[in-house]
């Protein structure tokens, strides 16, 4: 038996979890609206063929989706974030190893039995994940992390493989590299791919077949190791701890200015909820924190501005990191300016098993203790609840800034008053 990779994908993920919410969308075009709806930022495979392109703003394709009758929704990460989850924990279970690469895809591996074909394995799989979580997968199959990849592009592509490929079963792999173009090999940025392609490089069987000198000599071990991958060779482990983040940073755009300190420091705080709250959840600490603003980039007097601050022991409580945040905002708000942007990074992060406290101060350590309890307690209501059902005062506000979400979906899978009533006679 040899240990394979998958690559687990779902498929249009933010349109197919609305869609979950919400059946009687299902079979027509549906598009999904960036923070405060300004851009396209996902669409179902019906909207695609209608012709609507990713990326491009609302107000612009307004009047076409209408013509077109297709639904549009805002984005609602708190919904995507609780499917994701769902799917990552149903995935864990089925896989030996996993690594949770993004909001909807993961590495995972499983034993090959001897010379066998995972094709069924992976429908099962697909099976499972559509009646448990209600989503349709992807799943890649290869030797690799780079060729499990390729396979689930492969799997995406042709119609007959039904969401799943397995590359790794077949010996002679040329006439499936030949389709990949090189810019879609996983780890192949935009410079390199014109790089390599200036070399006459542009499919993944002939990036396979290339002299590892050039490439190496070019892009060093961070090259070498993609064709390595593509060759086969394991080089890029899975990374189950890859939730381990550098920092965490929470943005949002108003949907009006906003012009007194009052307002910002309460977008400010309402910020640091949802970031801190994010530390707790992957067990890390902070010792750092960025807050920043601007005014609109195309305004002619233009203004943007962020203060950093310490946090003397790395902590992930709510209240001493707002302590510090309101600190920065004043240093950051100027009167006058109307400021349309506002966000929060927290850095030096670390994992929370390594805390440190202040020695001799039993006072300092029980308050520590209280602080970790009501957080806790806090985030489990509002995961329970929704996010906002509990909140701290200095942050409850009139939400006229707050982001626009016109089109967003009633119904909420992490909030019990969203739950649709059934009535039976
Ligand atoms: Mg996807």
């Amino acid at each position: 038996m040899s240990k394979v990779i998958l690559q687990i994908d779902g498929n249009n993920f933010y349109a197919s979890c609305e869609q979950l919410v919400d059946p009687s969308i299902k079979g027509k075009g549906l598009v999904v609206l960036s923070n405060n709806d300004g851009c396209i930022v996902a669409r179902n495979s019906e909207a695609r063929k209608m012709g609507i392109p990713m990326g491009q703003p609302y107000f612009k394709l307004k009047n076409k989706l209408t013509q077109l009758n297709i639904n549009v929704r805002s984005s609602n990460y708190e919904l995507y974030g609780d499917i994701s989850n769902r799917l990552m924990q149903l995935l864990r279970k089925n896989c030996e190893e996993l690594e949770i690469y993004s909001i909807d895809e993961a590495f995972g591996t499983i034993k090959r039995p001897k010379e066998k074909c995972l094709y069924k394995w992976g429908k099962n799989l697909r099976t499972l994940v559509y009646q448990n979580i209600g989503i349709p997968i992807s799943i890649g199959i290869g030797e690799t992390k780079v060729l499990s990849k390729i396979s689930n592009y492969l799997a995406k592509k042709t119609q007959n493989n039904s969401g799943i490929f397995d590359i790794g079963i077949i010996e002679n792999k040329d006439p499936y590299l030949n389709l990949v173009k090189v810019d879609q090999v996983w780890g192949i940025g935009k410079r390199m791919s014109i790089w390599l392609k200036s070399k006459g490089i542009t499919n993944a069987r002939e990036l396979r077949d290339m002299s590892s000198n050039q490439i190496k000599g070019k892009y060093g071990v961070v090259g070498l190791r993609i064709l390595n991958e593509l060759k086969g060779i394991l080089c890029i482990p899975i990374n189950e701890t890859s939730s381990d983040r550098k920092e965490i940073s929470v943005s949002r755009s108003f949907s009006d200015p906003i012009d007194s300190l009052e307002e910002l420091n309460q977008a400010i705080i309402k910020y640091v909820l949802i970031a801190s709250s994010k530390l707790r959840k992957y067990n890390q600490l902070s010792s750092a924190i960025t807050v920043f603003t601007n005014t609109n980039i195309h305004s002619k007097d233009f203004y943007k501005s962020k203060a950093t601050g310490e946090i003397n022991i790395p902590t992930s409580d709510s209240r001493t990191i707002i302590k510090t945040s309101l600190e920065l905002t004043q240093k950051i708000f100027k009167p006058y300016r109307k400021l349309t942007k506002a966000g929060v990074i927290l850095h030096k992060l670390e994992r929370n098993k390594y805390k440190q406290n202040l020695l001799f101060n039993s006072e300092f350590i029980r308050e520590g203790l209280y602080q970790e309890r009501l957080n806790h307690l806090i985030d489990q209501i509002n995961n329970r609840n929704g996010r906002d059902t509990i909140s701290w005062g200095s942050s409850i506000i009139e939400n006229e800034w707050s982001p626009r979400r016109e089109k967003a979906s009633l119904i909420k899978t992490t909030n019990m008053e969203s739950i649709p009533k059934i009535y039976a006679n």
